[in-house]
């Protein structure tokens, strides 16, 4: 079975933008391939190191208990914590080692963060180093697959190019792994803006239901619609790109009934919180149940994070025979 892989930054706790970017798709995929999933905690010290000792441990399990209350099954996925399994950093290491300067710095996404996060200082060693540390991620298991949004395609192709790298160097050892395109909606936050848990703007999976439909009245709409009846355009409507993700049921009679007038916005927000109730209420129901017991949740990341090391440690050693260490 050809093996994939895909993780998650627990920069905070996961909303619904994550769970369309990512484990919606990881649903599929788990009954096709063989699943690592993970919680990059590593990754997520590369922006957000200076509050990570009183919120990262926590996001990091909030985490694994939302993969679970969503669906992700521990049987036929591994599910693991990054920092659990020391040889992503070991061979990290070893790809910073040949890795060019120049081709970190072109990344795209090393200019775009500093200037977005003016805020905090990330111009950081472990922030240019980053696509290292994914291409050690996602090479450790010899990954075939990575499903990626094509806003990362640069980055995977960074991980081909460092695999390409050590091949020529040392002799054929890491495959090129290929992208699994995510056909992933744009959904804005809720205020219109791009969704980002830093403009408080999303809508947590485990967020109480009762603040969720306060959110989703409170939601931004066709600013041109004053009156009920006034006719509407769904294309520049917030509440309408939710409905576009969200209620592929009832999408077309919404946008009929919008540009005719003949619903109100406060009807169509109420039927949009009614679907987001519908995905969300069984993941909390599922998320009541779990997230006391200790025990399994603990279980499950131990399980899954010496599964992952097993694996991992076959390929580290043959990575630094290769080198030439010991
Ligand atoms: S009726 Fe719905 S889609 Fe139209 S403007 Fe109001 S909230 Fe947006």
């Amino acid at each position: 079975m050809k093996r994939v892989l895909s993780g998650t930054r627990p920069t905070g706790v996961l909303h619904i933008g994550n769970y369309l970017g990512a484990i919606e798709n990881w649903l599929k995929l788990q009954n096709e391939y063989e699943c690592y999933f993970f919680v990059a905690d590593w990754h997520a010290l590369t922006t957000a190191y200076e509050n990570s000792k009183e919120n990262l441990k926590n996001w990091t399990i909030q985490a694994i208990i939302d993969f679970l209350a969503c669906g992700l099954d521990p049987k036929k996925s591994t599910l693991f914590i990054q920092s659990k399994v020391p040889q992503h950093t070991e061979l990290h290491l070893l790809f910073s080692m040949i890795t060019p300067l120049s081709w970190l710095y072109r990344c795209p996404t090393f200019k775009d963060q500093i200037n977005q996060l003016k805020e905090k200082n990330i111009a950081t060693h472990g922030f240019l180093g980053y696509p290292c540390l994914q291409a050690a991620d996602i090479l450790i298991y010899k990954a075939e697959y990575v499903p990626v949004g094509e806003d990362q395609l640069p980055h995977l192709e960074l991980t081909r190019e460092i695999a390409r790298r050590f091949n020529f160097l040392y002799g054929d050892t890491f495959p090129e792994p290929q992208a699994l395109l995510n056909r992933v909606k744009n959904l804005p936050g809720i205020d219109g803006r791009k969704m980002s848990k830093s403009y408080g703007n999303t809508i947590m999976l485990s967020e109480d239901l009762n603040s969720v439909y306060q959110k989703v009245m409170s939601m931004v709409t066709d600013p041109a619609r004053i009156r009920k009846n006034d006719p509407g355009h769904p294309e520049v409507c917030t509440v309408f790109a939710y409905h576009d993700v969200f209620s592929s049921d009832i999408l077309s009679e919404i946008e009929a009934d919008c540009k005719k007038g003949t619903i109100g916005c406060v009807e169509c927000k109420k039927k949009l919180y009614k679907n987001l109730e519908k995905l969300l209420a069984p993941i909390q129901e599922k998320r009541k149940k779990i997230q006391n017991d200790k025990e399994y949740i603990f279980g499950i990341i131990e399980e899954g994070s010496k599964k992952a090391s097993e694996v991992a440690l076959q390929t580290l050693n043959e990575a630094k025979d290769k080198v030439g260490l010991i």
